[in-house]
């Protein structure tokens, strides 16, 4: 641990785990380096002060006389178009988020910049300028991802979003090695505001004094090169967050022991961990589809069925009757998982994945293979790259994913020794571990960021 440096950063997360997670990563990696670390949270997610004692919470309200509730959150309304969920969350916090930061920069210590999520746009941009401080942007996606979502205007241009069903096999001539289903789209109502909502965000790294990546030079050094060569903004790529040392108290790590005392008893290599993230959901015919593919495998399987995964149902409700006694000790089901624990587990031998990036990364350091199943935006792009650039993994489309196609593939996915799928994926593991060591480009990017937050205010 560093010396106190009587600096702050103000951090500005958007409240999806995937998306709230790394920030908190982030913000132990500043605190680490001697910042002090104020966070400016929405009511979404509320986070637990007590599990992070060494930042500060500010909620911002976003509620005026007469102005009425909080937009209802994403588990109360399953099924709800997250397009329209971002949109406004970004109206609704747009003026409070400028008060509060307002209020936080008054407050007495010197404060070094604001490190704002790159889904909040440019609005940030304008409230950080109001009071004299520099906004650096933290994109928790992968830079592959983020260059397709740079090209949107092109890709829109060019007729791709309208390509007919019958070509998605298409190549993106433009984003190779992409087709036209890898393209970081969702299902939504307003296809108009996820193009606004993409756009801004991709202005708003534009306009920032630099971009924080949770990746590595290693892993996508030639998506970096071919994007800084456009955005003329420092790029700072100084994952993957959560390997890095922050000595941070045990104590605040919430610990998830009935599953990992099951992995225990697990032959090495010998699980296949199923998890689809925090915010994707299923039809109830597909989730039958996994519990059937799974249970038919014959493999161990740890899976987290989080409540609202499954449309339309409380938990496990349309699990058949009987259908976990019958699985007996081969398999278990939880509504929640420590992932990082989970992966770390030498029971582990595959992660069967949504590929959002989180968990893309934190498979990848752990040097666990994937099997991949995109649902939607840049999980899409990611499971092409651990597909057919990075080979660490085997896709299972969704739209194939019934039973017999389950059995199939997570059979095969647990024979990877033969086709070098998992050395593949321990060598990039051990290439992560070297980027932040002494010397790592991942350390190395590390030092620039703190000097460059530190140059702000001298
Ligand atoms: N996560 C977890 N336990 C769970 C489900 C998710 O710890 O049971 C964490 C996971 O480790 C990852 C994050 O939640 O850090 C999910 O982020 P990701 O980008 O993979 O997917 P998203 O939820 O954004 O779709």
């Amino acid at each position: 641990m560093e010396e106190r440096k009587g600096r702050r950063i103000i951090m500005f997360p958007v409240p999806f785990p995937g998306h709230f997670n790394p920030m908190i990563q982030l913000a132990g990696i500043f605190h680490h380096r001697g910042f002090s670390v104020s966070i400016l949270h929405t009511s979404h997610n509320f986070p637990d002060p007590s599990r992070h004692p060494h930042f500060t919470f500010r909620a911002i309200s976003h509620k005026k006389e007469g102005e009425g509730e909080d937009p209802p959150s994403r588990s109360e309304t399953s099924g709800l178009d997250l397009v329209s969920f971002i949109r406004v969350l970004k109206q609704k916090y747009a003026e409070p988020f400028r008060e509060t930061l307002a209020a936080e920069v008054g407050g007495g210590e010197t404060v070094c910049c604001l490190v704002s999520d790159a889904i909040w746009g440019r609005s940030t941009e304008d409230a950080a300028k109001e009071v004299g401080l520099r906004r650096v942007v933290l994109r928790t996606g992968g830079a592959a991802s983020f260059r397709a979502f740079a090209a949107f205007p092109l890709l829109r241009d060019k007729g791709y979003f309208s390509i007919l069903d019958s070509r998605l096999d298409d190549p993106v001539i433009e984003l190779p090695p992409l087709k036209v289903k890898d393209l970081p789209v969702i299902e939504t109502n307003d296809p108009d505001e996820l193009y606004r909502i993409i756009t801004d965000m991709v202005e708003g790294v534009k306009s920032s004094s630099g971009v924080i990546w949770n990746t590595f030079e290693d892993l996508e050094r030639d998506q970096l090169i071919d994007m800084s060569s456009n955005f003329h903004v420092p790029f700072f790529p100084i994952g993957p967050f959560h390997k890095h040392n922050n000595d941070l108290p045990p104590k605040t790590k919430k610990k998830d022991n009935e599953t990992i005392n099951w992995l225990d008893k697990q032959e090495p290599k010998s699980v296949v961990y199923a998890s689809f993230g925090s915010l994707a959901d299923v039809e109830e015919k597909e989730f039958l589809e996994i519990a059937w593919g799974l249970r038919n495998s014959k493999q161990s399987f740890l899976w987290v069925v989080r409540p609202g995964l499954v449309r339309g149902t409380e938990w496990l409700d349309s699990l058949p009757c009987g259908f976990m006694e019958n699985v007996g000790d081969k398999g278990k089901i939880v509504k929640w998982a420590n992932q990082l624990d989970v992966l770390a587990h030498p029971a582990v031998g595959v992660f069967w994945t949504h590929c959002g990036w989180n968990s893309t990364v934190e498979s990848i350091c752990e040097g666990v293979p994937m099997i991949c199943t995109p649902c939607f935006t840049d999980q899409l792009v990611n499971a092409r790259y651990i597909a057919d650039v990075w080979r660490v993994g085997k896709v299972l489309e969704r739209s194939m994913m019934n039973k017999g196609e389950i059995e199939k593939v997570v059979k095969s996915a647990m024979i990877v020794e033969g086709d070098g799928m998992r050395d593949r994926c321990l060598a990039f593991k051990e290439m992560a571990d070297k980027s932040l060591g002494k010397n790592g480009s991942s350390s190395n990017y590390l030092d620039k960021l703190v000097r460059h937050a530190l140059s702000f205010d001298s």
